[in-house]
């Protein structure tokens, strides 16, 4: 039994204040690469906590929206200023709570402090266009408004990034929020939210609130003060949120899944291929949306290709992911370790070669935590299952290839269309490619996993509901547009 202390407590904050659920139940939230190690507890929220958040989100729109963008960037500045003192603290919470390694959370800080200032900045840039009317004595221009409360429900694989590219823009365009995480991150979404406290935000204004999704996320998706519901995480969930917020009229946003390609042509540098190759496959223990989940290797070049990988995947190394030597962490649960080793035995079912790894890796400083060794497939044939389906684990298949033509088809022959990469030297292939492949984010001559924080981001086919996150795109999701006609009388 472990002790319950003041200190490893994390409670909702509605309207202002830090308050337990009604429910007064708590869950436990445990270190992936040692379970023994308690991050802390979070509340198991009910219905009706998340109908007090919703109240409270509700109450502080219009005070909110009435300030000017200017007045509202000064809270995310400050957040910022805030957040950047913390890093270390922040980063070494969603290190503990996910399993990805230091360095890469305090990347991760780093990202969400710069999305602060960027959108703390957009409240001094423009919200609408002058349009001529064709009645020469009337004005006609569109304003930007926000959509009054937003429900924002975030994943556990990048705990700070994903709730602040959602939370920033919603704020700066003038929405109040309710946050959910995902429940084995809310430790470190706390802390986040607690920046924003520590910078004097108004009550009411951003509240946040962690239990089930069934319970929390569906109550949010569900509820009539909820004006956008805006989500990233699996398919299945995605989909759920949308048909529910489509019910009664409400704008939602999804960003989900992805099996993204790497085509490696004859030509490439195979030397950065191959580095871009592990690490946009094995960097986060292959736990990104946009990680390499299939490359597709032209057979001139295949065998050394693979020979690279596989003298590449030799060299890392597993373990605890706070320890300065260990380039990759454990898997973030048990349900995710359990699906990742399915997928792998499916893979071997269905006759592909496991030439390494997808194992639990042996040794007493593995026995607590969520290892596993970083695996590579060939003999995929494209309609088999690890070719097709999101694994969301340090899992890479390969499939060879003659053509170029037969890799963009292989490339396009799946339901997602999130990241996509090509490595080649030929102007022609990279025309070809950023023409045909079917993605929202091409890449050319780099790792499938690159995003930046001030371009558009998202999906195509069922990787995304078909809107755009981060940069100026954020904008047409947190805002309506009116359209205003004035004629002087
Ligand atoms: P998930 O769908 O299980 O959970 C995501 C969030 O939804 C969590 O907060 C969860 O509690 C909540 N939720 C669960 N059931 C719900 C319900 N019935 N109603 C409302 N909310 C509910 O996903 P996950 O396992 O946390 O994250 C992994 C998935 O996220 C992967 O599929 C990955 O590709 C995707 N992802 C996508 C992007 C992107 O931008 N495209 C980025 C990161 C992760």
């Amino acid at each position: 039994m472990s002790v319950i202390t003041e200190k490893n407590t994390f409670l909702n904050f509605l309207d202002g204040k830090w308050v337990a659920s009604q429910s007064g139940d708590m869950v436990k939230v445990t270190n992936p690469a040692d379970v023994r190690d308690i991050v802390g507890y979070v509340q198991n929220s009910t219905a009706e906590d998340t109908d007090r958040a919703v109240a409270a989100a509700h109450k502080a729109k219009t005070s909110w929206r009435k300030l000017t963008g200017a007045e509202r960037g000064r809270y995310l500045y400050k957040a910022a200023d805030i957040m950047e003192r913390r890093l270390e603290e922040i980063a070494a919470s969603a290190t503990r709570e996910m399993g990805k390694t230091l360095p890469e959370a305090k990347g991760e800080t780093a990202r969400g402090i710069a999305i602060l200032r960027y959108y703390a900045g957009e409240g001094m840039r423009k919200t609408g266009d002058v349009i001529p009317s064709t009645d020469k004595d009337a004005l006609m221009f569109t304003d930007r408004v926000p959509l009054g409360v937003v429900g924002v429900i975030t994943p556990w694989n990048f705990p700070i990034a994903i709730p602040l590219w959602k939370m920033a823009p919603a704020l700066i365009y003038g929405n109040t929020i309710v946050i959910k995480p995902a429940t084995e991150t809310a430790v470190t979404c706390a802390k986040i939210i607690s920046c924003f406290e520590e910078a004097g935000l108004p009550p009411g204004v951003m509240n946040f609130i962690t239990g089930r999704g069934a319970v929390v996320g569906q109550r949010l998706a569900a509820h009539e003060n909820v004006n956008g519901i805006t989500f990233t995480g699996s398919n299945q969930t995605g989909k759920m949120i949308g048909q529910t917020a489509l019910k009664r009229g409400a704008k939602y946003q999804l960003e989900m899944g992805g099996k993204n390609p790497v085509i490696v042509a004859d030509d490439a540098d195979l030397e950065a291929a191959a580095e871009a190759v592990i690490t946009g496959a094995f960097l986060s223990t292959g736990q990104k949306c946009t990680a390499t989940s299939r490359v597709i290797i032209q057979s001139g070049i295949y065998d050394r290709f693979k020979e690279k990988l596989l003298q590449r995947t030799k060299e890392i190394t597993i373990g605890d992911s706070l320890q300065e030597d260990v380039w990759m962490g454990p898997i973030s649960s048990k349900n995710q370790l359990d699906n990742c080793l399915s997928y792998i035995e499916k893979g071997r079912q269905e006759g592909a070669s496991l030439l390494i790894g997808g194992e639990k890796p042996e040794g007493e400083k593995y026995q607590n935590g969520y290892f596993i060794e970083p695996a590579i497939f060939e003999n995929v044939k494209t309609g088999m299952t690890i070719a097709q389906e999101e694994i969301f684990g340090p899992v890479i298949a390969l499939l060879k290839v003659d053509t170029l033509k037969e890799a963009l088809d292989i490339a396009n022959d799946v339901k997602y269309g999130l990241s996509a990469s090509i490595f080649t030297e030929n102007i022609g292939s990279m025309l070809s490619f950023i023409d045909d492949i079917e993605a929202g984010l091409v890449r050319v001559n780099a790792e499938s996993a690159g995003v930046e924080l001030q371009a558009p981001f998202g999906g195509m086919k069922q990787s995304s509901s078909h809107s755009r996150e981060q940069g100026e795109a954020a904008k047409d999701f947190f805002t309506a547009i009116k359209t205003v006609f004035i004629k002087p009388s």
